[in-house]
């Protein structure tokens, strides 16, 4: 039967689950019903446009399950999604959240548009539009939203402006990721890249390597690339490597992380910082360096690329950037490339989000540094359990931290029994 999820995004989900699935010995009959999401909703969404036409969107929601509790995961804005890379990425979503301990099942949302390709209005509209049009599937005990690629804090806001208005109260907890003084929490913003940057140092300590002085290359350079590349270059990594889905820069004697961050707040790019350091930017995944953190897009590290990688540790800020082949060539190379597999290494975002949830609940906010304290806390949780549970089993680290994501909800599922 082909699957309407079917592609090439849904497809490396479903073999790493396959490898998760034999590791653990789980029946085909779990399979199924683990894997394939408990919903997904379609929506169109026309708005007006400046020049007065209108134009329809095709918006996404995938909620993969609810076992523990609300779906939960981000909402996309980008050209080419699709139904089976949204659906990918709820799954992902729901070994995140599992692995952290987190009361939440998985959950993504997308829209197919260049967010760069609309006006502030435009984009206002499509953002109300669409949670509009999610009004009767969402809700902040059945699904909870975020940010993700190409929507923002603002956008949060105008999505829990939307909902807000038809309920007649004003809902903090449909969303995270909000404005601070919105309901949204101190060090959202920069949870997700100082979680990345946190768990390379993790990594780097277990090698042995001072990170005053090391090198790192960050692929990506929105929230997550700008967060985790400021992270390190405060604890002395030098930054010799940069892209963005503009330019590639690459210069050994160190780039000035700072300076690359107030040119994109200024531009909203990186092309145009300099004309010197221009790599290729398939190249620049190769180069060396201690530290490779793809923040960007899923794929980018693929069998050619994984044979010439030239790093020791793999921190992924992105969301299923290594394919389960460049997995296996990892495997084959035995150099001990030290993998900090997605569902760990970005996991910082969905845990401040819970604790943005439970702060909008209880309504009543924390200070910066408890939530940076309690961040911390909670990675170096699940770090210890995956580096355990690597070396007991004789497995990857993804291996390691995606079984005891899937072993947790399959627990649930099975407490729970199947209704009727
Ligand atoms: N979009 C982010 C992710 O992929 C954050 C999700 C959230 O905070 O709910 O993990």
């Amino acid at each position: 039967m082909k699957s309407l999820y079917a592609g090439p995004v849904f497809e490396m989900a479903r073999e790493q689950f396959h490898v998760i699935a034999d590791h653990l010995g789980i029946p085909q009959d779990d399979r199924d019903r683990l894997l394939y999401p408990k919903r997904a909703i379609v929506v169109s969404c026309p708005i007006h446009m400046d020049d007065g036409r209108q134009r329809v969107f095709v918006g996404y929601r995938v909620q993969h399950h609810l076992t523990l509790g609300p779906a939960k995961g981000g909402t996309r804005f980008a050209a080419n999604v699709d139904i089976g890379e949204i659906a990918a990425l709820a799954i992902w979503m729901s070994w995140k959240c599992a692995l952290a301990d987190l009361p939440y099942g998985g959950g993504k949302g997308g829209v197919a548009v260049d967010p760069h390709a609309l006006s502030m209005r435009e984009l206002e509209n499509l953002s109300r539009r669409y949670m509009q049009e999610m009004i009767p599937f969402v809700g902040p005990r059945v699904d909870v939203m975020a940010p993700d690629m190409g929507t923002n804090e603002q956008v949060m806001a105008w999505f829990m402006d939307t909902y807000s208005m038809y309920q007649g109260i004003t809902v903090p907890e449909i969303v995270t990721g909000k404005p601070v003084g919105t309901g949204g929490t101190l060090g959202r913003r920069e949870a997700t890249g100082h979680g990345v940057a946190f768990l390379s140092f993790r990594a780097l300590e277990a090698l042995d390597i001072n990170p005053v002085g090391a090198t790192a290359i960050v692929q990506g350079f929105g929230n997550v690339g700008t967060h985790a590349a400021l992270g390190l270059a405060a604890r002395g990594v030098k930054l010799v490597g940069v892209s963005d889905h503009t330019v590639a820069y690459h210069d050994p004697r160190g780039l000035e992380v700072r300076a690359l961050v107030d040119h994109v707040e200024k531009n909203g790019v990186l092309l145009g910082w300099s004309n010197e350091a221009v790599i290729d930017p398939r190249s620049l995944l190769e180069q060396p360096c201690d530290v490779l953190a793809p923040c960007a897009v899923e794929r980018v590290i693929d069998a050619d690329v994984a044979r010439r990688l030239n790093c020791r540790v793999i921190a992924e800020g992105a969301n299923g950037p290594t394919t389960p082949e460049a997995d296996r060539v990892l495997a084959e190379r035995n150099d001990g490339i030290f993998v900090i597999p997605d569902i760990l290494c970005n996991a910082g975002g969905v845990v401040v989000s819970y604790f943005e949830w439970v702060q909008d609940l209880q309504q009543y906010f924390w200070s910066k540094e408890e939530v940076m304290d309690r961040l911390e806390r909670a990675l170096d949780r699940s770090w210890s359990m995956v580096v355990a549970r690597a070396k007991r089993d004789g497995v990857s680290n993804r291996t390691a931290a995606m079984a005891i994501g899937v072993e947790r909800v399959r627990k649930a599922k099975q407490a729970r029994g199947l209704f009727p």
